[in-house]
Formats: structure tokens, sequence, C-alpha cells
């Protein structure tokens, strides 16, 4: 199926066909062989996935999208990549992504942009099309992605797959280049609910190589899945993150999946949460502040590219300068430089000092609004997938797509976006975001289920 239909999407930098088949070949003979080393397999043992080029794999390369990384090869796997090794689950490849994962539409990626499987002139999303487009198309039907304002769930949104950003701490991150460390989680895409349960299942859960992962043990999201009863629940509608601004097509998918609740037994209220409407502002102060700091190891002495420059003297500064000139793209540039001046001497507290005040508000209208919900509901993004190029020259209007699925990353709540149909206008998929509180990722699941 890669074979078939990648030349056209995109979706994967690197196959990984020799070993992926070795590993299901594998579990095929474990499979024929019988008895207790067949009974053992895990659920998901021979079920293929791909891997969004920000995690780090053995035997195949790691480029994070940029050609500062090109042809680097990482000398360990991430925490998850060992639990998709343990569960014998082939890894098929690495999946585009915009250049360390800044972007919502994977035309950042320093490889050529990703296509929409629905319409190949569309975005696939961003920063994890790659990912989103490889289970859209076929091409997988599992994947990994990272989510540090969306990179999951949009992407998830405009493909019409699923996707799952889990609770800051519930999958380790030890092993995913760092974007912004506060905000970033690794989750799955699939194209069922129930499959990104058994994915994060099997990723989930306390990892003593990351020092912000939670220690406590991961509840049964697959039970969760299964059950898919709203009975009684309550749904909160968030005020701020639908009407205007909101595609009329997205906003008939909503209001059709609120009528799904309330028929399956739940009730819907509407809870307000004012200062959302700062939160993609901060976001895109803390965002590139961490970031700025995360990238400053690609100095051409670790990692990757080196780029000598052309007269002398070779001093490490000057070949720092050239290294970051030549492989760092515009988007990661205009990122650092809004980073360090966010961050410098006599600005701190003004603009980053203030952002991290604004998430402790957003955090407060998560509290206040789980206090009223169990569980919040969103369109996912404002609108469906935009045309290739539409927004590439306009930064504000790219930043605009992230503004509901800023908040969850920012509060470090757990939220999964799900095919919500297709808009009367375009066609095009849709999807619903549903947010949880921390810890309580299997509410998604159970709610997921239901709308699915
Ligand atoms: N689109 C957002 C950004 O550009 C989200 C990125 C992400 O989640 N990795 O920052």
């Amino acid at each position: 199926r890669i074979a078939a239909v990648d030349g056209k999407v995109h979706a994967f930098l690197h196959v990984n066909t020799d070993e992926a088949l070795a590993v299901a070949a594998e579990v095929d003979a474990i499979r024929a062989a019988g008895g207790a080393a067949a009974a053992e397999l895990h659920e998901l043992a021979g079920v293929p996935i791909a891997v969004k080029d920000l995690i780090v794999t053995v035997g195949q390369p790691t480029t994070a999208g940029s050609k500062i990384l090109e042809g680097w090869h990482s000398p360990y796997d991430a925490t998850v990549v060992e639990r998709l090794r343990a569960a014998k689950m082939p890894i098929l490849g690495k999946t585009n992504l915009d250049e360390f994962a800044m972007g919502s539409s994977t035309e950042h990626s320093a490889y050529g942009p990703t296509h929409n499987p629905w319409d190949l002139d569309r975005i696939p999303g961003g920063s994890g099309g790659g990912s989103a487009a490889a289970v859209a198309a076929f091409e997988a039907p599992l994947a990994l992605g990272t989510d540090t304002g969306g990179s999951i769930r949009q992407p998830g949104a405009v493909t019409g797959t699923v996707g799952v950003k889990p609770t800051y701490g519930g999958v380790s991150r030890y092993g995913a280049i760092a974007m912004a460390s506060s905000l970033d989680q690794i989750g799955p895409v699939s194209r069922t609910v129930l499959d990104s349960a058994l994915l994060h299942q099997v990723i989930g859960g306390h990892d003593p190589r990351d020092s912000t992962s939670l220690p406590d043990p991961l509840e049964d999201l697959v039970a969760a899945a299964r059950t898919g009863n709203v009975e009684g629940m309550k749904i909160g509608i968030i005020k701020e993150l639908h009407g205007e601004g909101y595609q009329r097509g997205v906003e008939n998918r909503f209001n059709e999946s609120l009528e799904l609740l309330k028929a399956a037994g739940a009730e819907i209220v509407e809870v307000s949460c004012p200062n959302f409407k700062y939160a993609l502002g901060a976001y895109y102060l803390i965002m590139p502040s961490e970031a700025s700091s995360n990238l400053a190891k690609f100095d051409g002495v670790r990692f990757g590219l080196r780029v000598l420059p052309k007269d002398a003297p070779l001093t490490i500064e000057r070949v720092m300068g050239a290294t970051r000139a030549a492989g760092f793209g515009d988007e990661v540039k205009r990122r650092i430089i809004l980073g360090t001046y966010a961050l410098s001497a006599g600005y701190y507290d003004a603009y980053y000092g203030s952002a991290q005040k604004v998430r402790t508000l957003i955090q407060r209208d998560f509290e206040a609004a789980f206090a009223q919900a169990d569980v919040l509901i969103s369109p996912t993004a404002p609108t469906t997938a935009f045309k290739l190029g539409e927004k590439l020259n306009d930064p504000l209007a790219m930043y605009l797509n992230d503004v509901a699925t800023i908040p969850a990353n920012m509060a470090g709540v757990p939220g999964l976006s799900l095919p919500g149909g297709l808009a009367d206008e375009d066609g095009l998929p849709v999807g619903i975001q549903l947010l949880a509180p921390a810890r309580q990722d299997a509410r998604l699941y159970r709610v997921g289920a239901v709308l699915e």
C-alpha cells in the first residue's frame, strides 16, 4: 500500500520494509507454533505502526523534518518505541512532520509537504501530518504522533482519523526530540477509538527515564473504549470554542454530535472558559521560549549537520552560525528569535512571565469547567483542511488553526479528536474534540466510543 500511494501522499520519510517484515514473520511463526509463547503475544502483536520522525529509533534515521539532522541515527530507542518492540509491533517507518514539529500543515518539513489523502491539494494538518495521512490513506493501521499544541489532534481532525493527546506525564517523552518540554506529549493516531486505546495502553505508564512521568498506574483504557457509555454523564460545551470563526459545516457536525450524546443519555451543559481567548497568545510565547532553549543543542558539534564557513577564522561561534543558518528552515528560525527575545533580560517578566500567569488562569478555567462537567467538547479545528500554500506565508493565520487544541497542552489535560462526519460545503472531514481532567484519559475513550 505504501508503494502504491505514498508517491502521491508523501506520508513517510523513511520506510523500514525489511525489519517490519521480519518482525511480522516472527509473530506469524510464534502464532503457528501455538502454546505458551503464542498465548503470551500481545493483542497488537504483528500490527504494523508508523512513527512520527520526531521520535528516535535505533536502526532507522530520525530527522525531525529538518536538514540539520539529515542522516542522523539515534544510538537509543525512545521508551515508546521500546514498548512497541516489546509488544512485537512491526515499525513500518518514520513519518513526515513540520520541522521540529513547528506548524499546522506539514508544509514546514524540509523534505516537502505531505498531502491530505482526501484531496491531494490540501494540507493533512500538522505538525504530525505524516502520521495522520499514513493512517487515513490505509498505509498504516496505527501511528504515533506528538502533540505540543495540537499536532496529533488537528491532523486527526482534517484527515478523518482518531488522535489522542494523553495527560501530560501519562506517556514517556524519553526519546521524543523536545520542542517545548512543558507541553509535549506522545500519543496514538488510529482509525478507531478502540485502536487508540489499545495503542495508548502499550505506550503509556510510568517511565523512570522521564522526570515528568506520572507515577500512577495507567487506567484500563481499553475497557473504557469497549464500554462506551455516557448514561448520566455531564458533557460541557465550551462557549468560547465554537460559533463565530468556525466554518458552518464544522458547526453542523458539532451540533449533531451533541444530539448523539443526548440521545445516548448524556446531559449537555454549557461552560465558560473566559481566559481561553489568551491561550493562543500565551502559547506562542511559551512554546518558542522553550524551543529556543531546547534547540540550542543543534550546534554543529554534537548532532548531525556541520557547515564550515568559507573563510577563516573557524571559531566555534562561526561554525555554529553557519550550521544553524544552513540547517534550520524559516519557521524554526522565526521561533528561535521569538523565544530568545521573550526570554531576554528586561523582557522576561513582560513576555514569558505574563504568559506563565495566563497559563495558570487557563488551568483555573479548566478546574471550574470540570466542576460542572465530566468531559468537555468542542470542534477540534475551526475549519476543514485548507489548501496547500494557502497559509504558508501568513504565520498568524497558520497559528490561528490551533485555537481549540492549545488550551489542553497549557493545562496538561488529555484530549481526543475523532471524526464527526464530513462538512456540507466541501465534503471534507470534521474533527470533534473531547477533553477530560488530568489522569482521566479513560473518560475520553468511554465518550469517544459512543460518538464513533
Ligand atoms: N501547530 C502548533 C505549532 O505550530 C502545534 C505544534 C505541535 O503540537 N507540535 O506550534
